[in-house]
């Protein structure tokens, strides 16, 4: 059973159709990634899933029960963990105190400690800067704690919208380094991006996004080597 399934989704922004009937699945130990242009209607998929926007047709079923109408803090708790774009840390908190909000919803204290020395071990660079403020980081640095943050939850769903966005090359490979490896310790994983390429090479299956609707599907290996996908998103051709 998949642990996420849109059926025939619709979005609108009052008039305007972001997002024109789509259909995708995630199942549990997956990496699956959808791609598209900018406009492509991938964010607002992402906001219909975790309750901020309301489809105006369609179904998201979630751990198999139905979505719609489940208020977005109800989802958190359900484990359903969402990456902003734009990260979404906290500035003004410190590293060691993002992480412990990324816990708000757990009453392990022991579980939590070990969770946090976990992400140290994964993510040095955190532990050097445990006492430093979120806000004073790179922004790669930042990125790695929003992920941290996220895992903190113990998500049986992880969303990363657009991570790799506004990073430096070097850091952007870095931080597709740290989504497989996410993936490989077992997390289900939607990961929406631009950088078509990466995100194909680190994924199992995927979906192509175009003017709100999805174009193609498949195993992420085959539209690599897809002349349309290399043309259109890989910049060959
Ligand atoms: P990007 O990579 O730029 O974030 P995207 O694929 O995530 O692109 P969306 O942000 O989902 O695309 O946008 C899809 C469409 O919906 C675009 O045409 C956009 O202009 C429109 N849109 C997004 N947010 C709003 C809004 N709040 N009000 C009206 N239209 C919106």
């Amino acid at each position: 059973m998949s642990l996420l399934k849109l059926s025939d989704v619709h979005v609108s922004y009052g008039g305007i159709k972001a997002v024109k009937g789509i259909s995708l699945h995630v199942d549990a130990g997956e990496l699956v990634t959808l791609i598209g242009a900018n406009g492509a209607g991938k964010t607002t998929t992402l906001k219909a899933i975790v309750g901020l926007l309301r489809p105006a047709e369609g179904h998201i079923e979630y751990d198999g029960r139905d979505m719609a109408g489940t208020p977005s803090h109800a989802i958190a708790s359900r484990g359903l963990v969402l990456v902003p774009e734009g990260r979404g840390v906290f500035p003004a908190l410190t590293i060691e105190e993002n992480l412990q909000m990324g816990a708000y919803t757990r009453r392990d204290k022991a579980g939590i400690a070990e969770d946090i020395e976990r992400m140290f071990n994964w993510f040095p660079r955190l532990k050097e800067r445990a006492r430093q403020t979120a806000g004073t980081m790179s922004g790669g640095e930042q990125q790695m704690l929003a992920i941290s943050r996220a895992l903190m939850a113990r998500p049986k769903l992880l969303l990363l919208d657009e991570p790799s966005m506004g990073l430096a090359p070097i850091m952007v490979q870095k931080i597709f380094e740290v989504v497989r490896d996410v993936a490989k310790s077992g997390m289900t994983i939607l990961l929406i991006e631009q950088n078509a390429r990466l995100a194909l090479q680190i994924s199992q299956r995927a979906y192509v996004m175009d003017g709100g609707l999805i174009t193609l599907e498949g195993e992420s290996q085959s539209l690599l080597s897809n002349p349309k996908v290399r043309e259109a998103y890989l910049g060959e051709g």
